[in-house]
């Protein structure tokens, strides 16, 4: 009878795995191979393009198989990550070659989306954050608590959401890798659509789930307080009344720490990963009144970091990045999506990066920055015992650059940022002198293969490497004597990991050894032999070597140990590293771009003389970009000469507008990161959120209209801007037809203007709603520049006060390829239209009366009233006095609702 495939002894190991890992890939290390079975055999083979094969092919029952070398398992671990799945790696615990029988395999690692810690797997310049939700329904009183944790980096912090909307908001910002919830909230119904709806436009990453216990507040705190070595959490920012930043905090540490448990099996060998993230050891609390509000459409609107494809390309990041390390381009990142919303921070950043314009400091502080590796993720590999010898030299020589950039700032005269910088340099400048002197400057990656540690260091090492290379000499003094001795010219002592040191003879040579020589192995042509003189020499040579491998090991253990010591004052000082790099990063593009300082005040204006897109520039060409000005202000009401604090700008298409519009966005978000903008001077009023209602994006593909997702973001900056807020509105209104559109467009600029009172950019071709500023002071009318000679029309795309009379849309459209017959055919039926005047009728328009008579905004005839329809097709002759009065009281309630 066939054997059950599923009962050899290695099958029942991989079930047992994969029974204690349910949900996760679970893959196999077999020889060279990382082996998956069944349909984790199949999704492998999927989502890797690796062959599917069986075990036990013949057999009545084969078992799906599919592998990976070993080698290249960092290579496809992203791409099974990227498809939402875990992944728990199971290693061989001993050498086969030693084992007897089965080889022990035990888990190593749970390697989750939001966990990863090696670079390989890792995108440089993004953050990989792992969050932890208490819940995703925000309450009266109970607010969810965010935690969020990055563990290349051991940056982990706190906030909390009190309302649909501010959750929403940080996991935009966050664009999680995966998300944590207590168990019973990730086994609810429907979890994966409610969370997709929260998050949208941002894609759902992988769930996970953890027991309850882990989330209880007191649990919660004491494990905290326990694992951060502090007695009470308000050093952080976690007061008594945050439990739910507590529940979330721990929860999150918690689970990271445990998806790399695994990994204390494995340290049974000594230079294994350790389970405990060492380097996480402080939390950070945000509020979310310190940064300017960016949700996620506004962000992918305005192409911030990432543009529609979520690539980098052609976002404001991808233009502006002149950071030379992966932790500042990480910063960058953090800075565009999350600016300040604080004068005094701001004007900090401002101070410091003015003060990096100075071309010596800059060139200095920015070649120096060239040799520092990425030093928070070097520690988070220090610090889970990942590191190897080559990532403490890259530590030395990172800490060595760290002291060049130091001294390349001014002793005097530095702002008080540059100056906090400047004191963080040297978190261990002995530390980093003991590594140069210990390590060679170019070890191998491996650690126990010796080569790491330079001569002189260690009498003992020292004694071992002198007697190896003794032997050395003794070896082939004794292939001399031994040659001679049976008569032959040469004599080849060979060496190999089962039979140790050999003397090989060719068949016909053979004749000739000596008695005291054993034969040990017979090849095909040649013999091979011991002697008791090699033996001895093989134990000594070996055991010199062992012993010098393991001195070494020791070595490097402590001198690693020696740096985790130092970890937060070096993770200090990698933290100022990347925050120089910004700022020299800012200072290089606005030296290299012709930027200015913009001024950050508390008013309520928004002036920018010579305004230019930092994006579309780059594109059109400096020279070929036109510059524009801006002015408006939320506060200049009623002021002899207003600037107004909406602009409408109507144009034709291809003209300008969007880009227009969106530069002034960009240049209120770079000001307010720190950074110089793309202006000859630009003054800001605090902006607290910028709002975007631009373009028809790529929704439809997630099933929405677009013309319900354009409402749906009009809705939300109608109910959330502020007279703070700067609003950017592009063809509002488009999705539907005109009439429509423009009644839409037409309520929702009164509302803006009237009520909320924001600075805003609507750029949009519905001509007829530049009439609303002919009664209100707060509306300019804006237009772009258009020079038409004979038939032929250029756009200027010069910004200049006043309303668009055409809209070139034939035009347009011969400069898009339209062919020249359908052209010609569409200026027949516009003339035919326009002596015909169709369109909105007189009637419909919205109405000027003649002269300086006020205007009047009614947009349709009048409503319909159920009031006066009752009373029309009422026959009141017909009625009692009872039914009068009756009457009379139901017109009052329909008229009161009307
Ligand atoms: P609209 O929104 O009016 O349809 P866009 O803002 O999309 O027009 O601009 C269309 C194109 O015109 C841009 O892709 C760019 O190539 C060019 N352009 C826009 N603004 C400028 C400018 N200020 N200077 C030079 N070229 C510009």
């Amino acid at each position: 009878m066939a054997k059950d495939p599923r009962e050899t002894p290695m099958m029942r190991q991989y079930l047992e795995a994969k029974a204690a890992q349910p949900g996760a890939v679970v893959l196999m290390r077999m020889g060279d191979f990382y082996e998956a079975f069944f349909e984790d055999a199949q999704e492998l083979s999927r989502v890797c393009g690796v062959a599917l094969t069986s075990r036990n092919k013949d057999g009545p029952d084969p078992v799906p198989m599919a592998g990976v070398p070993h080698h290249s398992l960092k290579t496809h671990l992203p791409r099974l990550l990227a498809a939402g799945r875990r992944v728990a790696v199971v290693d061989q615990l001993e050498d086969p070659a030693q084992a007897k029988g089965l080889v022990r395999r035990g888990l190593t690692r749970v390697i989750t989306a939001g966990t990863l810690i090696d670079e390989d797997a890792l995108d440089g310049v993004a953050a990989n954050w792992l969050v932890a939700l208490t819940s995703i329904d925000p309450g009266p009183g109970q607010p969810v608590g965010i935690a969020a944790l990055d563990v290349s980096t051991g940056r982990f912090q706190v906030e909390d959401a009190a309302t649909t909307q501010a959750l929403a908001l940080a996991l935009a910002r966050l664009a999680p890798a995966e998300i944590l919830l207590p168990d019973q909230l990730r086994q609810a119904d429907g979890i994966r659509e409610r969370l997709a709806a929260v998050l949208a436009p941002v894609a759902l990453p992988p769930l996970a789930g953890l027991a309850a216990f882990a989330w209880k507040p007191a649990d919660a705190r004491r494990w905290l307080g326990e694992r951060l070595a502090v007695a009470a959490l308000d050093g952080f920012g976690i007061g008594r009344d945050d439990d739910h930043l507590a529940a979330a905090a721990a929860a999150c540490l918690r689970y990271a720490e445990s998806s790399l448990s695994g990994a204390a099996v494995a340290e049974a060998g000594a230079d294994g990963p350790r389970a405990g993230l060492g380097h996480v050891r402080r939390i950070i609390r945000l509020h979310a009144d310190e940064h300017l509000v960016l949700d996620a459409s506004c962000r992918r609107n305005l192409d911030l970091v990432r543009n529609r494809e979520n690539q980098r390309e052609g976002t404001l990041l991808a233009a502006i990045d002149r950071t030379r390390t992966a932790p500042g381009a990480r910063l960058l990142a953090d800075w565009l999506v999350r600016p300040l919303a604080r004068t005094a921070p701001i004007t900090a950043r401002h101070d410091a990066v003015e003060r990096l314009l100075d071309d010596p400091v800059r060139t200095a502080v920015r070649a120096a920055l060239g040799s520092v590796y990425d030093l928070e993720r070097l520690l988070a590999r220090i610090a889970t015992g990942r590191a190897h010898a080559r990532d403490l030299v890259h530590l030395g020589n990172s800490l060595v650059a760290a002291a060049t950039v130091a001294s390349a700032l001014p002793a005097d005269g530095l702002p008080a940022l540059l100056v906090e910088v400047a004191n963080r340099l040297h978190p261990a400048d002995d530390l980093c002198a003991e590594i140069r002197r210990i390590l060679v400057d170019d070890p191998p990656l491996a650690t126990g293969e010796g080569g790491m540690v330079r001569d002189g260091i260690d009498p003992e090492l020292d004694g071992f490497r002198t007697l190896k290379r003794d032997a050395g000499a003794w070896l082939a003094d004794y292939e001399k004597t031994e040659a001679a001795a049976i008569g032959l010219p040469r004599l080849k002592v060979g060496c190999n990991s089962v039979f140790g040191y050999y003397i090989e003879l060719t068949r016909a040579q053979a004749e000739r050894v000596p008695a005291h020589w054993v034969r040990k192995q017979t090849l095909v042509n040649a013999e091979r032999y011991i002697t008791p003189a090699l033996k001895e020499y093989e134990d000594r040579a070996l055991h010199a070597d062992e012993r010098a491998r393991a001195k070494e090991l020791a070595i490097f253990h402590d001198l690693r140990a020696r740096c985790e010591d130092r970890l937060v004052a070096i993770q200090l000082c990698a933290q100022a590293l990347a925050l120089i790099d910004v700022a020299a990063a800012f200072a290089e593009v606005a030296r290299s771009e012709g930027w200015c300082r913009p001024v950050i005040d508390e008013s309520a204006a928004l002036a920018i003389t010579a305004g230019r897109h930092p994006v579309v520039e780059r594109v059109v060409g400096r020279s070929r970009f036109v510059a524009n000005d801006t002015l408006l202000d939320a506060q200049a009401d009623g002021a002899a000469v207003a600037p107004g604090r909406l602009a409408m700008i109507t144009g034709p298409n291809m003209a300008g507008k969007s880009t227009y519009i969106r530069q002034v966005a960009l240049i209120a978000v770079l000001a307010q990161a720190g950074a110089f903008v793309p202006a000859a001077e630009a003054r800001i009023g605090l902006i607290d959120r910028i709002f975007t209602r631009v373009g028809a994006g790529d929704e439809l593909a997630r099933g929405q209209s677009t013309f319900m997702v354009e409402m749906a973001e009009t809705a939300a900056i109608l109910n959330h801007a502020s007279r703070r807020s700067l609003v950017i509105l592009d063809e509002v209104g488009r999705g539907t037809s005109t009439f429509d559109g423009v009644s839409l467009a037409w309520a929702i600029t009164e509302h803006l203007h009237d009520r909320i009172g924001c600075r805003t950019l609507f750029a949009t071709h519905y001509h007829e709603l530049t009439d609303l500023a002919a009664d209100r002071s707060g509306i300019r009318n804006l237009t772009v520049e258009v020079a038409e000679q004979d038939d032929d029309v250029a756009f200027l795309h010069r910004i200049v006060p006043g309303a668009a009379t055409k809209s070139y849309g034939i035009h347009v459209a011969r400069l898009a390829g339209v062919p020249r017959r359908v052209l010609s055919r569409a200026r027949e039926v516009l003339a035919t239209l326009e002596t015909l005047n169709v369109g909105l009728t007189e009637q419909e328009r919205p109405q000027t009366r003649a002269g300086n008579a006020p205007v009047q905004l009614t947009l349709f005839a009048p409503a319909p009233s159920p009031a006066l329809d009752r009373l029309k097709t009422t026959d009141l002759d017909q009625l009692s006095p009872r039914q009068a009065h009756d009457l009379l009281y139901e017109l009052q309630a329909l008229a009161r609702r009307e």
